[in-house]
């Protein structure tokens, strides 16, 4: 079966053909690519066709497809059981890890560690906490990150809802939709404003570490940290989303980039490279904060799948082999693509800035650099559908999107670059004549 009789049949049992928004090709339109396998820097569809991926399962596949050590680790751990519904030793092992990666120059935010299954299990229970921490109602977030897909963070998110275009969910309550305060991204006069105005009732403010889900727009220098202080002056709760950054920009994460100034979030969530590819994410803070959940305390949090065997020792795999060598190399990478990408739209003519955070980046079709999604949504988005499709028709592919990070892998050596890079004079010359 082709891809396009794939889509045809997905459609019929399927919402949109597709189990999450983004993989529907709803913004660069055509057929979606159904995958069959994946190994190292590449992935294969139902036609046989071998892509470079830039997507890596949306950031998990930090050290590319298949990885030997993370199978071996997967098999190991499946052949003694998938799930026991109870506790293991892997958890408290992973939890360790993550402890002892985010300890940067000393200091550190996360003394205790809840297992969840997907990032939006933890930013949800994140909130809960800040708001059973401080009884309180009110969230605060920035215009333009995404942090899942809980009825009170939709509102102005990131990702799939700036791919669509959509301003919220239906089915969220207005009351839900009130509670949640949408402020514009590195502005902190909109902050000290929000806290001045409704303090009182802020339990807490939560925001991507570096913001990569409108496409990369990096906190400028000291925000978080003024933005943690501000919070912190209320007496509300930071929650650092590390969802997408977390274990993938650096052995600690945005939090071990970030350090000009010391800033100390209360909480802060994983997902993605912790969990090695399968479904695993994380919340840790301080003692006092975390212990506040059950069954030491009264904010309710729970899952039959939390911390599977299986995932735990993914995640584990996966942490371990991402090495301070491998970061080097993930950033060395990343520089040549960036830097080649925007060579040939240089030689194109085609107005663009390169926007990094750590090993994260993308490309915004506008003269000006973009502090906030106001600035990004208003690019010339048009440029990207043409961009994209001529890169996968040689083999290359991207995220189906302009609002979404470019993610590299460990794996994208030689050769695989080399078919990037040879892809990009066509696609640049598509994007200019867009
Ligand atoms: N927070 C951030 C910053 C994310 O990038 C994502 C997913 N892209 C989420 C939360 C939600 O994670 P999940 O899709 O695993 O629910």
């Amino acid at each position: 079966m082709s891809n396009a009789e794939q889509f045809d049949r997905a459609r019929l049992s399927i919402p949109g053909g597709v189990n999450s928004p983004v993989r529907a090709f709803g913004s660069v339109g055509g057929t979606p690519r159904f995958f069959v396998e994946a190994k190292g820097a590449y992935v294969r569809d139902v036609e046989g066709r071998e892509y470079v991926d830039l997507v890596n399962s949306w950031g998990p596949a930090i050290l590319g497809h298949a990885h030997p050590q993370v199978i071996a680790a997967v098999q190991a751990a499946a052949a003694k059981g998938l799930g026991f519904g109870a506790s293991t030793p892997g958890e408290t092992q992973l939890a360790e890890l993550i402890r002892e990666r985010v300890t940067v120059d000393g200091r550190s935010p996360i003394e205790r560690v809840r297992l969840v299954s997907t990032g939006t299990e933890a930013t949800m229970t994140a909130i809960r906490l800040a708001r059973g921490a401080t009884g309180r109602r009110l969230l605060v977030k920035f215009a333009g990150h995404y942090h899942g897909h809980s009825d009170g963070l939709l509102a102005e998110a990131g990702s799939g809802l700036a791919t669509l275009g959509l301003p919220g969910s239906a089915g969220v309550t207005a009351e839900t939709a009130a509670q949640t305060l949408v402020i514009p991204y590195n502005d902190l006069d909109a902050v000290r404003t929000v806290f001045a105005q409704r303090g009182d009732d802020i339990a807490g403010i939560i925001f991507e570490a570096a913001a990569a889900n409108m496409g990369v727009v990096p906190p400028l220098p000291g925000f978080n940290a003024a933005v943690t202080a501000i919070a912190h002056d209320n007496g509300s709760l930071v929650i650092s989303d590390e969802v997408l950054t977390g274990f993938r920009v650096g052995s600690a994460g945005w939090w071990g980039l970030d350090t000009q100034t010391p800033w100390l979030p209360d909480l802060i969530t994983f997902g993605k490279v912790v969990g090695g590819g399968l479904p695993l994410a994380a919340i840790g803070g301080s003692a006092a904060v975390m212990e506040l959940l059950a069954p030491l305390g009264p904010v309710y949090q729970a899952g039959t799948l939390s911390g599977n065997p299986v995932a735990v020792a993914a995640g584990l795999a996966t942490l371990g082999a991402v090495t301070p060598e491998v970061y080097a190399k993930l950033n060395a990478t990343a520089d040549t693509l960036a830097a080649a990408v925007s060579a040939a739209f240089v030689a194109e003519g085609v107005e663009h800035v390169v926007q990094r955070a750590g090993n994260l980046f993308s490309f915004v079709f506008s003269p000006d650099v973009p502090h906030g999604y106001a600035d990004v949504k208003a690019q010339q988005a048009w440029r990207y559908p043409p961009f994209f499709h001529a890169m996968l028709d040689a083999g290359v592919s991207l995220p189906p999107s302009v609002f979404e990070a470019w993610f590299v892998s460990a794996a994208l050596d030689e050769a695989p670059l080399g078919r990037i890079l040879d892809a990009l004079p066509a696609a640049a010359k598509a994007a200019a004549s867009a």
